[in-house]
């Protein structure tokens, strides 16, 4: 065990973590960020990159209610649900659902406009820092419309126009003007102007991780085993080493339920597993932004190694077997919209961490002083990662956080 005891210790080294860490650095504090892999390996790693100003509107949105018959029968690329699951889960889902309706839309997509605009004047901020500015692209994300979808394009557009987020509307001509390598698939689109995206998610983690270890931090790949309460501070239990603190933060992505179970908090994280394959882009053919092709539910994005196609949702065990059917049945479907070459590597699978109201836990845990939470960052938590770790160094100085994080509150589920 060492003696020597840090201000704080930082579980995860995703996206949130190695944020919280940075943040808590800048601070004064001494900080040590754990994690069993290299920082940016796991869900931050496999996302689509997409640093998403208007992702205000959670998934469970009214509009969820008109979408559920075509849901429950399980063959939508959107969403698969494991039946096993969903009976263990019944709670959750009834959470999940019962916030679909108007008058819990509106309060939380506040809450989310305030994490996500903190959030991205740090990513700017810190990827210049971090050396890592090469990676970013201003080139707005494309949400497109294979059917005559101009109502529920306009429908999202107010949402974005009440928040004071830019977009535009375009018809068929307006998207091949903007994207002239694709095929003419859709009609409709919505340009999220103000929204960027980097080619390759895991090195900006990486690039923030080495920024927080050159600025005094500590990084300790080790698997962590428990937490221990003391009279002054806490005892994190390594497979190697105990470590002494403050303060411990709890931002281990989709695995934060789970050490937290022995001190009593039951918190509600679902996983909403996601898939991603990559490929060979054709030179002559590339993506100038991410597209999301609302009508067949994936997402294309140009990265690094070629063209990253990410898939729905399949709410499951979060260790559950892999199951390729929303992949499979998206792949063909982008192959309409450009043509790529063939698969790099092996299709990656990742856990969304989601909590029943779609916002993730940003504060003390109430029944431990020095017990910090900050996750369920769910669909945009490599957008809301940066904001998160800002508004928890902040509240263990006793300073204001730079958002409103009433609506994160973990007293809220536990
Ligand atoms: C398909 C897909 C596409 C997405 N696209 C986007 C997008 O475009 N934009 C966006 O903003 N978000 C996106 N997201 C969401 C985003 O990726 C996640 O919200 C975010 O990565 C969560 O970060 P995290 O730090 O909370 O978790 P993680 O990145 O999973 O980090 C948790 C860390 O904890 C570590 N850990 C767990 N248990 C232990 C233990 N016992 N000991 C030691 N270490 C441990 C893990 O190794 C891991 O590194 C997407 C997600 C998916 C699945």
């Amino acid at each position: 065990m060492s003696d020597k005891k840090m201000d704080v210790v930082v579980l995860g080294a995703g996206i949130v973590g190695v944020s919280v860490a940075y943040a808590a650095r800048q601070q004064g504090l001494s900080v040590v960020l754990v994690d069993r892999r290299e920082p940016g390996s796991e869900t931050s790693y496999g996302n689509a990159g997409i640093l998403s100003s208007g992702s205000i509107s959670p998934l469970n949105n009214p509009s969820l209610w008109s979408a559920l018959p075509k849901y429950l029968t399980n063959r939508h690329a959107a969403l698969r649900w494991n039946i096993g699951w969903s009976l263990r889960n019944a709670d959750w889902v009834i959470r999940f659902l019962a916030n679909a309706i108007p008058s819990h839309t509106k309060p939380r997509a506040a809450a989310l406009h305030g994490l996500i605009g903190a959030s991205l004047k740090l990513h700017q901020d810190w990827i210049v820092k971090a050396g890592a500015a090469n990676r970013i692209r201003e080139t707005g994300w494309l949400k497109a419309w294979r059917s005559d979808a101009v109502e529920a394009a306009m429908r999202e557009q107010a949402l974005l126009t009440e928040f004071g987020i830019e977009s535009q509307l375009l018809d068929r001509q307006a998207i091949s003007a903007l994207e002239p390598n694709i095929l003419p698939v859709y009609k409709v689109g919505l340009l999220h102007s103000q929204t960027a995206s980097v080619d390759s998610p895991g090195s900006v983690v990486k690039a923030y991780a080495n920024m927080f270890a050159g600025a005094g931090g500590e990084i300790r790949q080790s698997d962590i085993k428990s937490i221990v309460p003391g009279d002054e501070g806490w005892r994190v239990v390594l497979d190697d080493a105990t470590l002494l603190a403050r303060h411990v933060v709890v931002a281990l992505g989709p695995w934060s339920a789970d050490i937290l179970r022995p001190l009593g908090y039951r918190v509600p994280l679902a996983f909403e597993r996601g898939y991603h394959r990559e490929f060979k882009p054709n030179p002559a053919r590339s993506l100038q932004r991410p597209i999301h092709d609302a009508d067949g539910s994936f997402l294309m994005t140009p990265m690094e190694q070629g063209i990253r196609v990410t898939s729905g949702v399949e709410l499951t065990d979060r260790d559950a077997p892999s199951s390729f059917a929303q992949i499979d049945a998206v792949e063909p479907m982008a192959r309409e919209v450009v043509e790529f070459g063939e698969q790099v590597g092996d299709t990656w699978r990742g856990a969304r961490p989601t909590l029943p109201d779609s916002l993730p836990m940003i504060g003390p845990a109430p029944r431990h002083a020095g017990l910090w939470l900050a996750f369920g960052n769910q669909h945009i938590g490599f957008t809301t990662g940066p904001a998160t770790g800002a508004a928890i160094a902040a509240m263990i100085k006793g300073m204001p956080p730079p958002f409103d994080v009433t609506a994160f509150a973990p007293s809220r589920y536990i």
